[in-house]
């Protein structure tokens, strides 16, 4: 049986199990979605957001893209951001990395290792500076894999920050006190998730004018 074949009689036998557990499931989900959560991870295979939280259709607003990243000028999680704020109005925003993340570890290795891959290299340039404005912390880890975890962490740190500093986060937090910004980091060995870094909007005074987020609001 091919890949695809298998996937869609396995889609049969998973509606077929979810509705004998909730019978009303579908026609719930389908007159609407409230979820409580924007969930922006990276695209890994290996970590399926519902599945390693045991969530439901319908809790999860779920936007990925190659280790997990905001950017204002990428329209497509600006977009989700967008939706998920102001029309879903979500309660809480994760950033899920992952450690031995693929796309971290291109970053940290250099040119070489996407020289054949422009739109990754592209996509993950911010990571560049990350890691350059870390070269003496990062310095330390002799092992290619500690240090990729390490960076791993500096990056939901500072995907957290970054959405703390947009005008959509800032306009939302003034308007309802609402989300909470989470970071967390998955990891592949164990199946669990560490709690890295929260931000609320108790924390928007905190941050200096001087990051930028004026300059985004404006
Ligand atoms: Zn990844």
């Amino acid at each position: 049986m091919q890949f695809t074949d298998r996937l869609l009689l396995e889609n049969r036998a998973w509606a077929a199990g979810i509705r004998a557990a909730d019978p009303e499931i579908f026609s719930r989900l389908h007159q609407g979605q409230a979820p409580g959560a924007l969930w922006i991870g990276c695209c890994d295979s290996r970590v399926p957001a519902e599945q390693i939280c045991n969530a439901s259709p319908g809790e999860l607003f779920i936007h990925r893209n190659i280790a997990n990243l905001v950017d204002e000028n990428d329209a497509n999680v600006m977009s989700v951001l967008e939706y998920a704020l102001k029309a879903l109005e979500v309660e809480h925003i994760i950033v899920c990395g992952h450690r031995g993340c693929g796309g971290i570890q291109a970053a940290i290795s250099g040119d070489e290792a996407l020289a054949a891959l422009p739109r990754v290299e592209s996509h993950v340039g911010q990571l560049r500076q990350l890691v350059a404005v870390h070269a003496d912390e990062l310095n330390r880890f002799t092992q290619l894999g500690d240090k990729v975890d390490h960076v791993v962490e500096l990056n939901v740190t500072a995907q957290v920050e970054r959405l703390a500093e947009l005008s959509l986060v800032r306009e939302s937090w003034a308007a309802r006190r609402a989300p909470t910004l989470h970071g967390w980091v998955y990891d592949l060995a164990s199946g669990q998730l560490d709690d890295v870094v929260s931000r609320g909007p108790a924390d928007a005074d905190a941050i200096p004018e001087a990051n930028g987020w004026r300059r985004a609001a404006s």
